[in-house]
């Protein structure tokens, strides 16, 4: 049985918070595999200061160029339109054999905005979520970024969703679990290496050398 990681993101560019949490994940629960996919057009972000997707999907290539266990699929780049999870997850689920186990990975601060997913409810249906815990500027408690999770599972989803401390996970009596799982807190954003980028400052130790020797040459962020 083979159990897959798809982390969905913009990765406008890619950095050592997404690699790193991804690292983590994939060795948190036991996965073969965890593919990077960039997403097209991201729907509810703004398209503008997005760079090609030639060139995030190049960025990634190099990011993960060293570790076999992180891969990258260009399938959302593939299809022409806005990149809609619920297609990926349809996507992957069809090519993937019945026993292949698929989790899809997602920041926190992703997840609290679900609801402006298309189709999210059945996207919970289809696939186990595992929501990493991510510091941000507003707020670095963790305990009350779970109590987010929490009312925003119960009061958009379903209220049948229950905390089992042993799985840090909520289940469900018909869907599948949303794990919960921490990741070391690393305040890296990509807006944050965008603005640097913009005014001048050294991205040096948040990206790949790589990455940034890529983002230099190429001009992109300026
Ligand atoms: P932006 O600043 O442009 O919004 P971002 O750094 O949040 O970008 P995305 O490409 O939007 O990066 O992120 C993809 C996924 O990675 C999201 O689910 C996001 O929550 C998560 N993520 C981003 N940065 C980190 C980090 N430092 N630690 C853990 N998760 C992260």
């Amino acid at each position: 049985m083979e159990r897959i990681g798809l982390f969905g993101g913009t990765f406008n560019p890619i950095h050592l918070g997404h690699l790193r949490s991804a690292l983590e994940i994939k060795e948190g629960f036991d996965l073969d595999k965890m593919f990077f996919i960039p997403a097209a057009l991201p729907p509810h972000k703004q398209s503008e200061g997005v760079e090609n997707a030639t060139d995030r999907l190049e960025m990634i290539r190099l990011g993960i160029a060293h570790s076999s266990d992180l891969g990258v699929s260009d399938i959302e780049l593939k299809r022409s339109g806005p990149s809609y999870t619920i297609d990926t997850i349809h996507h992957f689920r069809s090519i993937s054999s019945d026993d292949t186990e698929l989790f899809f990975v997602v920041g926190s601060d992703a997840f609290l905005e679900l609801n402006t997913w298309k189709s999210y409810k059945e996207l919970l249906q289809l696939i186990p979520f595992i929501v990493m815990v991510r510091p941000d500027s507003e707020c670095n408690d963790i305990n009350i970024k779970i109590e987010h999770l929490k009312d925003f599972l119960t009061s958009k989803v379903s209220r049948d969703f229950a905390y089992i401390a042993a799985d840090t996970c909520y289940a469900h009596p018909n869907m599948p679990s949303v794990y919960i799982q921490n990741v070391t807190p690393l305040g890296i954003s990509s807006t944050k290496i965008r603005e640097s980028i913009h005014s001048g400052r050294s991205i040096q130790f948040l990206v790949p050398k790589a990455v940034e020797e890529y983002i230099k040459t190429k001009g992109l962020y300026k």
